[in-house]
């Protein structure tokens, strides 16, 4: 099942208009003839000039978050229509900086997916165990309920992306390697399957994230069930071009 592999940078709050027109303006003719899919997902406030500067490359550029309601009084957030008025393509949902830090749990995550898949945009759902999770012995347990709260009642799968990170891999410059990685990844697809059924969650997208890099990325990427990366530090400079380019 051939899966057309995918790297997202996430910006997180980072990047004025300036500095971040400029690094797109530079990666633009680096990241020309990629194979890969390509997104950048930045801060809010910063979509319409990131989309500009973006415009005529291969470089979509997606949002950090999304809301389940349709608008409303619900300060600080942004809704799906606001990011479709601006050509946004994907949203990172869950990522663990959300959950730890702004309370987004199993089921926040469900609704926003829900209404980012009722607005045709691509939800990247983020996924993953902490290290005390890890030493633990619950990975599984963990990844499999947050697959099924998350992922609950979701009819089409495919039109999913997920992103594996292990919580103790992101921005710590600690690496999976691409064996645990792997293995990983692979139950989470074991997971989907049991869900959606092997025809779906074969087509499913499952990317990695956690500190990949332009060194690493080339031997997760061989791994078999991992379809990209997910893409936090590295996003913020050229090193970012060389792992869209992880295949040359
Ligand atoms: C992330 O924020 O999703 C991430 C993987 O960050 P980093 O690459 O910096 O670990």
């Amino acid at each position: 099942m051939s899966r057309k592999p995918f790297i997202a940078g996430n910006w997180k709050m980072n990047m004025t208009v300036a500095e971040g027109t400029k690094l797109i303006t530079e990666l633009k003719p680096l990241v020309k003839e990629a194979k890969c899919d390509i997104a950048l997902c930045v801060p809010a406030i910063l979509i319409p000039a990131m989309t500009k500067a973006a415009k005529g490359s291969k470089i979509k550029i997606g949002a950090q978050n999304v809301h389940w309601a349709e608008a409303g009084a619900y300060t600080g957030e942004i809704s799906a229509d606001m990011l479709k008025d601006y050509g946004v393509k994907y949203v990172i949902i869950g990522h663990s900086e959300r959950r730890q830090y702004f309370g987004d749990t199993n089921d926040t995550v469900n609704l926003r997916t829900i209404k980012a898949l009722e607005n045709e945009l691509t939800p990247i759902v983020c996924v993953g165990e902490t290290l005390e999770e890890r030493e633990a012995g619950k990975t599984e347990d963990v990844l499999a309920r947050q697959l099924e709260f998350g992922l609950f009642g979701i009819e089409d799968v495919k039109k999913i992306v997920i992103a594996y990170e292990p919580v103790w891999a992101i921005g710590t410059g600690k690496t999976a390697t691409d064996e645990q990685a792997q293995e990983t990844i692979a139950f989470i697809r074991k997971r989907l399957s049991k869900m959606f059924g092997l025809k779906d969650a074969n087509r499913v997208r499952i990317l990695y994230g956690g500190s990949m890099n332009a060194k690493n990325c080339k031997g997760l990427m061989a791994q078999h069930d991992i379809d990209g990366g997910l893409i936090g530090g590295a996003s913020l400079k050229l090193d970012f071009a060389t792992i869209v380019n992880y295949d040359k």
